[in-house]
């Protein structure tokens, strides 16, 4: 069987990013989530193996040293990590496999497998951005201007994507769509269909 591809989704804090990635895995079931290692304590919503494996700092560091990692990157002082084993397995298996992960982290996939495709989810614009920041109504004056301006930087680093995709406000399904018809697009690259040849001769 084919070996499924490996798609990246970065986006600042305020893109959306986590229910885009949950509406698309919603209508499109068949595509595998990667579950990323992180120092960082749960949320109370969050469930240990569900939406992070949450380690110790020390485990974290054993795991780096041991190569485990196929990347990580610190992020407001915690560490963030995929897991190599469990990606290169589903991969093997044939299933498209997404890595929700910050740019840091998507620039080291991208040196190291080549034909994986980065896509950057953004906000419209920073007006918007702003208050969406500010909407979530948790968070500190100073966590608010800490994300804005790391969102921002983030944002710069647009042109080292493949793909960028403007996630507008009350439009969740859409922009999982446009993520999904990039899916299916990379699968038609002549480099994967090359056996159609055969087909005709
Ligand atoms: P949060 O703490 O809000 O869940 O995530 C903070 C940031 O870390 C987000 O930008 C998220 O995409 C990123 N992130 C989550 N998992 C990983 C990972 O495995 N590797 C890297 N490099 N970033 C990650």
């Amino acid at each position: 069987m084919r070996k499924g591809l490996l798609f990246i989704i970065s986006g600042p804090a305020g893109s959306g990013k986590g229910t885009v990635v949950n509406a698309l895995l919603e209508a499109h079931p068949e595509i595998t989530l990667s579950i990323s290692a992180t120092t960082r304590s749960p949320r109370p919503n969050e469930e240990n193996g569900v939406h992070y494996h949450f380690i110790s700092k020390e485990e974290f560091e054993k795991r780096i040293e041991n190569g485990k990692m196929l990347e990580y990157a610190t992020y407001n002082e915690n560490y963030y990590g995929t897991p190599e084993k469990e990606v290169l397995e589903a991969m093997e298996a044939g299933k498209d496999v997404i890595l929700e992960i910050e740019v840091a982290g998507a620039m080291q996939i991208k040196e190291k497998i080549k034909d994986s495709v980065a896509i950057m989810l953004t906000p419209p614009n920073k007006e918007v951005l702003e208050a969406r920041l500010r909407g979530r109504g948790t968070e500190t004056e100073e966590v608010i201007k800490w994300r804005l301006e790391r969102a921002k930087e983030e944002i710069m680093l647009l042109p080292q994507y493949d793909y960028s995709v403007v996630n507008e406000d009350g439009l969740i399904d859409k922009c999982a769509e446009k993520i999904y018809k990039i899916i299916e697009s990379e699968h038609q690259r002549t480099a994967y269909t090359k056996t159609i040849i055969e087909k005709f001769i």
